[in-house]
C-alpha cells in the first residue's frame, strides 16, 4: 500500500530540498505553497470570490491577485485574513486531497509538504509526519540568505511558528538538517533504508 507522508518543519528548515531528494526515490510531491498559488490563479473560483470579498484592489494591472496589496491588508487587519483564509484553505485543501488521490491511486508513495502542518492540526490527514530538523539560529541564518531578510525580520518569522524542537518531539521521524547538504542526503537515504523504502541507498559522494 503506498503511503501518505506529511513532511513538515520549521520555516527554511530544509523540507523544499528534502522533498527534492526524495523524489530522486520516486516520491511525489504535493506541496502546500503550490496549492495557495493554484486555488487563486487568474481564473479561479478562489479569485472570483477574492474579487466580491476585497474588491477590484485586490488584482494587480495583469489581473492576478495583488499579492502586495493583499499582505498588507491582512497584515493590518487580521479580521481580513481570517475571511481570506476562510476562502482559499477549503480551495488549497480540495487541490491536495485531489493530487493526493490521484497519486496513491496510480501506486505512488505521496509526500505532503505542509509547512503548518502542526500549526493547523493537520496530523490525522498523513500516514506518518516527518521533521526536517534545524536549529533555530541555522533556521534564521539560512532565511536572511535566502529571502535577503534582517535579522530582526527572520527572527519574527521563525518565532511565529511552534518552535522547531516541539514539532520534533510531535514527529514519527526527525529528519537531522543541521549539518551540510550532503549529510542531509545521507539521513534521508538512511530513513528511507530504516523504513524500507529502498534497499540500498545510492550514496552519492556529490553534493548534486
Ligand atoms: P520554507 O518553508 O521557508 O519554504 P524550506 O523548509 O522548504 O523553507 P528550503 O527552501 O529547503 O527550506 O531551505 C532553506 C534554504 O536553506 C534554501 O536556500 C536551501 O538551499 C538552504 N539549505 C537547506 N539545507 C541546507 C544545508 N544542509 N546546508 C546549507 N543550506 C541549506
Amino acid at each position: 500500500m503506498p503511503k501518505v507522508i506529511g513532511l513538515t518543519g520549521g520555516i527554511a528548515s530544509g523540507k523544499s530540498t528534502v522533498s527534492d531528494i526524495l523524489t530522486v526515490y520516486g516520491f511525489k510531491v504535493v506541496d502546500a505553497d503550490k496549492a495557495s498559488r493554484q486555488a487563486v490563479e487568474k481564473g479561479s473560483k478562489g479569485l472570483k470570490q477574492i474579487i466580491e470579498t476585497f474588491g477590484e484592489e485586490a488584482l494587480d494591472d495583469n489581473g492576478e491577485m495583488d499579492r502586495a496589496y493583499m499582505g498588507e491588508l491582512v497584515f493590518n487587519y487580521p479580521e481580513k485574513r481570517l475571511e481570506l483564509n476562510a476562502i482559499v484553505h477549503p480551495i488549497v485543501r480540495e487541490i491536495m486531497e485531489r493530487d493526493k488521490e490521484q497519486l496513491l491511486k496510480e501506486g505512488h508513495n505521496v509526500i505532503m509538504d505542509i509547512p503548518l502542518l502542526f500549526e493547523n492540526d493537520l496530523q490525522h490527514t498523513v500516514d506518518e509526519v516527518w521533521v526536517v530538523y534545524t536549529s533555530e539560529s541555522i533556521q534564521i541564518e539560512r532565511l536572511m540568505q535566502r529571502n535577503d531578510l534582517s535579522i530582526e525580520d527572520a527572527r519574527a518569522r521563525v518565532y511565529s511558528q511552534i518552535a522547531i524542537d516541539k514539532k520534533s518531539r510531535m514527529a514519527d521521524h526527525v529528519i537531522d538538517n543541521l549539518g551540510d547538504k550532503l549529510e542531509l542526503k545521507q539521513n534521508v537515504e538512511r530513513l528511507l533504508e530504516e523504513e524500507g523504502y529502498i534497499e540500498k541507498p545510492y550514496y552519492s559522494d556529490t553534493n548534486n
